[in-house]
């Protein structure tokens, strides 16, 4: 690792912290594409396997690459340790499934991301693990969930596609005098802008494939936390393989050295496109965590450095109007992606919460006319003027 890493700001840690070079003497990082390492000694490689000492074995188990992104999440987080996954739902996934068994309950804020939902409560019951979806916003709901059996709470602030927030200073002292893991997904907003771990997170995940990436191109997760928590994470998934690639490692992790100024323009742009739709006469309402006007604005400012790069807004007219709306945009994107340098724009109620009746949609957010945009860091005017004549 770099010299002197102690005494760092994160955001320059990003940038700087490094595998050791090799003889070659390069500057970026080299990509490690091995399937294995190789040992000098028969006791080294015993020595490794019985984890007496810490050597790259398999790239299933541990990468240079992969620990070079891994270090750098602990050090934006605050965490003691991690482990990097090939997609977000795979670092969701093992945060849940290695640290819970048959018997136990979770609990889990009703407005998470559409797979977390659906593996909470499609697959988990399948293994015994109970659960119960609160609504985030009632906080006796949560006193009211805990039961004896209870071992994690699971939430996500910002929410996807609502951008409701839970406040994290109230979950941790609710998972701390419940004795409970406090289990964060921490990707709308990411380290740079929220650090649940300061407010008593036990662990945090990420979909690396929108912000930290943050130009669509690889797929990947991490959770990072508590290490006794991680080292069980750890083994579960060494022996399960859901490791990240260490060619999408690499991608990430120098992704990771500009995260911070990309997230300024898009925190920038978005509160520019916030404030230019709410005179719009086609939008119903705006929605986005820094505007006085977000029921939550008191725990954005408590708890977030910005806003972060999601807008919602609601468009007159319901769902004919959303779709129309789309339809009409020349340069913003319409994909399923979010998080992106390009601008994307997506209507839920038609995509991917059509399945569900027009109350279900209601009962967890999604009104008919709503955009989710990902302001991207194009420039602001072209961003606006796009939007206002597809409103228009
Ligand atoms: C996209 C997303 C995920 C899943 O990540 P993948 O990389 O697509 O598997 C999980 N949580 C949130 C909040 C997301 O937006």
């Amino acid at each position: 690792m770099s010299k002197a890493s102690n005494k760092l700001n994160p955001t320059t840690e990003a940038i700087r912290i490094q595998i050791p070079r090799t003889d070659e003497g390069e500057h970026s990082a080299p990509l490690y594409l091995t399937s294995s390492f190789c040992f000098d000694e028969a006791e080294t490689m015993r020595a490794a396997f019985a984890d007496e000492i810490h050597e790259n074995i398999y790239s299933r188990f541990t990468n240079p690459n992969v620990d070079e992104f891994i270090k750098k999440m602990c050090v934006l987080e605050g965490a003691e340790a991690g482990y990097a996954t090939a997609t977000g739902m795979a670092a969701v996934f093992v945060s849940v499934f290695a640290l819970l068994k048959q018997g136990d309950h979770l609990i889990c804020s009703r407005s998470v991301f559409g797979s977390t939902h659906t593996m909470v409560t499609k697959f988990l019951p399948r293994y015994g693990i109970e659960a119960t979806l609160v609504d985030a916003a009632d906080r006796q709901a949560w006193e009211n969930a805990v039961k004896p059996n209870t071992k994690m709470v699971y939430l996500e602030t910002p929410t996807n596609p609502q951008l409701e927030l839970i406040d994290l200073e109230w979950a941790g002292s609710f998972a701390k005098k419940h004795n409970l893991i406090l289990n964060v997904d921490n990707c709308f907003a990411t380290p740079l802008l929220q650090r649940p771990i300061d407010f008593g997170a036990h662990i945090v995940v990420h979909s690396a494939t929108k912000w930290i990436d943050g130009q669509g191109r690889v797929l990947g997760g991490v959770v990072v936390g508590q290490k006794e928590l991680i080292h069980d994470i750890y083994l579960f998934s060494r022996n399960t393989g859901p490791s990240l690639s260490p060619f999408n490692a690499w991608i990430l992790s120098k992704s990771l050295e500009t995260l911070d100024v990309r997230l300024q323009r898009h925190c920038e742009n978005a509160m520019k496109v916030a404030l230019a739709l709410k005179k719009h006469k086609n939008v119903e309402w705006v929605k986005y965590p820094f505007l006085e006007d977000h029921p939550q604005f008191e725990i954005a400012k408590k708890q977030m450095k910005a806003g972060g790069g999601i807008v919602c807004v609601e468009v007159k007219g319901g769902i004919e109007k959303g779709r129309q709306f789309l339809n009409k945009l020349n340069m913003i994107s319409m994909t399923a992606n979010l998080g992106d340098t390009r601008t994307i724009a997506s209507h839920p109620a038609s995509t991917t919460h059509s399945k569900l009746t027009e109350q279900e949609r209601l009962n967890v957010g999604i009104t008919p006319g709503l955009i989710r945009i990902s302001v991207g860091l194009e420039f602001i005017d072209d961003i606006i003027a796009d939007l206002s004549q597809a409103l228009d």
